[in-house]
């Protein structure tokens, strides 16, 4: 959003609260051997990621591996995703359940009707207003539609596992939102080389180079001045310094803006928020693998429950219903090649819950391993543990939730993204409009439209775009 406004002409400070920006894009290392935070994969970059990344001046250097991926059911039955077009993924389906085609087909069909209507897809399609397309299918949940196509449990669950990147159960979240974030993995999985690093390099060298100020260890403690129309004119610092502006853009979460408020403005945000609750987290395994073991990258995400309803919502379940395992070749600092494994465990993230002790969190490790060597007998003596990370681990970038992805996206869900409750305030980031690296970004060229306005908005784009966001132009 900072990109976005500067190319566009806007004094803009950027105000970070710990030492430096990247938040979960920023890779970790232990003994020099590097770990993702919270970009392990993401969808194609011939597409909306990156037209954005072109547009924010933030390309260069970026390269990507295809990253294949797939799901071992709890029957021990196996599928490995083609990562070559939607139009493959369907078919890979079609013939992995014959008996469901037809409904499979439809399924299909829904799913193109809504992205061809998603207007905010395409950076450049000309719509008075992205957020006025939502159709019918983002009032229906995703266990609704599968009841009504009638699918086994098996290919519901198939069909539901990219719920596993946005965190909202099928019984809660929209078909259509659910859409928005499955296509990109029925497209094409892939994961940038070097991480989420070079991303952020690039974003801090565009800052730069755009003037941009930014004022790290620094946060928002209080806001000042309100007028009578609602709007906030500064703000206090951490710092102890105070800072003016015409407007302000949040990716925080909202419960976060909520105790910022002066009490009289609280009250209307607090009753929007009401309804919103967070994903769930994830409890993560860092590890080395011995090379012993060569298989090419990829994810698979190994279920021991057919019901993402229970997968998804381990507060009222039991935790560690899937396993993720994200298998990838990496460099270590010293050069040597090394293989890494990361797993990852959705797990219960209650709001008030006290940091887990040392000996839970080894209990948590010992379960979510011996979950992976009954999937992956094969791994067992070859696992190198380098770190774990329990739900609270995430909660220091976007406090105070420890849900992975921000807020759940619900049928009920107030609408966070654009013009907040106080006029001068916008909601950006990933509890704006779908989470995930590509949700995030997409939520501020969204909003950079409605306040840039549409001519300025236009001209931050480079005029090469191809015209639509999928590969080859296939629905
Ligand atoms: C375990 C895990 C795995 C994930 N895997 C993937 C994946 O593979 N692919 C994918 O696309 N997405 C993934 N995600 C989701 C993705 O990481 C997020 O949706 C995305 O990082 C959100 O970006 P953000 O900028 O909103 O938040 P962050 O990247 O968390 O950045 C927030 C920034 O705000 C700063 N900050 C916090 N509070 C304040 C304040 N009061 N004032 C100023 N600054 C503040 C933080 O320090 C941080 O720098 C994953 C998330 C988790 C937790």
């Amino acid at each position: 959003m900072a990109i976005l406004l500067a190319k566009a002409g806007r004094r803009v400070t950027l105000l970070e609260k710990t030492p430096a920006i990247g938040g979960r894009l920023v890779r970790f290392r232990r003994q020099g051997i590097p770990f993702d935070t919270g970009l392990h994969f993401t969808s194609s970059l011939v597409g909306i990621l990156g037209q954005m990344l072109t547009a924010l001046d933030s390309i260069d250097n970026i390269e990507a591996d295809s990253f294949p991926w797939g799901l071992k059911l709890p029957d021990g039955h196996h599928l490995h995703f083609p990562n070559q077009g939607r139009s493959a993924f369907y078919d890979y389906l079609v013939q992995e359940f014959p008996h469901e085609a037809a409904a499979l087909r439809r399924y299909q069909e829904l799913e193109t009707e809504v992205l061809r209507n998603t207007p905010m897809f395409d950076l450049r399609a000309p719509v008075d207003d992205a957020l006025a397309a939502f159709s019918e299918l983002d009032q229906l949940t995703l266990d609704t539609l599968f009841r009504q196509l009638g699918f086994s449990p098996e290919l519901a669950a198939t069909l539901a596992s990219p719920a596993l990147y946005h965190g909202a159960p099928p019984e809660e979240v929209p078909a259509a939102r659910h859409f928005r974030v499955s296509y990109g993995f029925e497209e094409e999985m892939i994961r940038l080389k070097g991480g989420g690093d070079r991303l952020v390099d690039n974003f801090t060298r565009a800052l730069d180079r755009l003037g941009v100020e930014l004022r790290t260890n620094t946060h928002i403690i209080a806001f000042q001045e309100f007028s009578d129309a609602g709007h906030a004119r500064s703000a206090l610092l951490s710092d102890g310094s105070a800072l003016a502006f015409d407007d302000l853009f949040c990716s925080l979460h909202p419960a976060e803006l909520l105790p910022l408020l002066p009490p009289n403005r609280q009250r209307g945000f607090r009753r929007l928020l009401a309804p919103l609750q967070d994903t769930c987290g994830f409890f993560t395994i860092f590890a080395t693998v011995d090379n012993a073991l060569p298989c090419p990258p990829h994810l698979t995400s190994y279920l021991r429950s057919l019901d993402f309803n229970q997968i998804l919502r381990p507060d009222r379940n039991e935790p560690f219903l899937s396993t993720g395992a994200i298998l990838s070749h990496d460099i270590r600092t010293d050069g040597t090649p090394v293989q890494c494994l990361i797993l990852l465990a959705p797990a219960a993230a209650p709001p008030n819950a006290p940091q887990p002790t040392p000996a839970e969190k080894e209990a948590a490790t010992l379960t979510v391993l011996e979950h992976a060597y009954e999937a992956w007998p094969e791994l067992r003596g070859h696992l190198h543990l380098a770190a774990a990370a329990t739900p609270h681990t995430y909660a220091r970038y976007i406090p105070p939730g420890r849900g992975a992805y921000g807020v759940r996206m619900t049928t009920n869900a107030p609408r966070l993204m654009g013009r907040l409750p106080i006029r001068n305030f916008y909601g950006i980031g990933e509890n704006a409009f779908t989470p995930g690296v590509v949700g995030t970004l997409l939520s501020s060229f969204l909003v950079a439209r409605q306040v840039l306005g549409e001519e300025v908005y236009q001209q931050l784009l480079p005029a090469d775009f191809p015209l639509t966001f999928l590969r080859n132009g296939i629905y």
